[in-house]
């Protein structure tokens, strides 16, 4: 499953609670970072200018430190792709590792959330890029690199678009039904 959705559309929320509900993991790719960021590590070091900035890390730094994850023995049932892909390169690339892997993506999770109330609610949040120069900056990344990804998936018939505006609960019950739509019940 792939979780797409612009910064502060409550993807990490949701996610949470997804994950405890399907019992698969929860792979967040800023997640990753930031703890790679705050642990010093090589690929933290490579990733946090561009983190700071609100700009995208490289991909050969965001494969790195995706590629032994997805292997891992736990991700075998399946898992939640939160953040990742943000550019059209990295979803061809996924779709080629999972083509290869003989899994391909279930269904493409978008969480939609107009940009005003995206803005209120990461100035709210506080976290190191959460600044507003910043916060354009993420906003304007996602819109030219990121959104190009829901024509793409919606052309493979993979898309469910959920409003993101409500409470966690209300959101939560939208998404499950959205699932529920691609699951025949058992
Ligand atoms: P997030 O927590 O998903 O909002 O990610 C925080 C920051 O990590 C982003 O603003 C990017 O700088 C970086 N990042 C996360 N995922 C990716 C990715 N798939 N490709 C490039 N950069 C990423």
């Amino acid at each position: 499953m792939v979780f797409i959705g612009p910064p502060g559309a409550g993807k990490g929320t949701q996610a949470a609670r997804l994950v405890e509900n399907y019992r698969i993991p929860h792979l967040s790719t800023g997640d990753m970072l930031r703890a790679a960021v705050s642990q010093g590590t090589d690929v933290g070091r490579r990733a946090d200018e561009f983190m700071r900035a609100g700009k995208l890390v490289p991909d050969p730094v965001i494969f790195e430190l995706l590629g032994q994850r997805l292997t891992a023995a736990d991700c075998a049932p399946g898992y939640l792709l939160d953040g990742f892909p943000r550019t059209l390169g990295q979803a061809r690339t996924l779709d080629d590792f999972l083509a290869r892997s003989g899994a391909p993506l279930d269904v493409v999770l978008e969480l939609r959330v107009d940009d005003r109330a995206l803005f209120e609610r990461l100035a709210g949040r506080g976290r190191e890029d959460d600044q507003p120069d910043v916060i354009r900056q993420r906003l304007q990344t996602y819109r030219d690199q990121t959104r190009p990804l829901i024509d793409y998936y919606a052309a493979q018939g993979l898309l469910e678009t959920v409003d993101g505006l409500g409470t966690p609960d209300e959101v939560y019950e939208r998404i499950v039904r959205a699932l529920a739509k691609r699951k025949p019940a058992h």
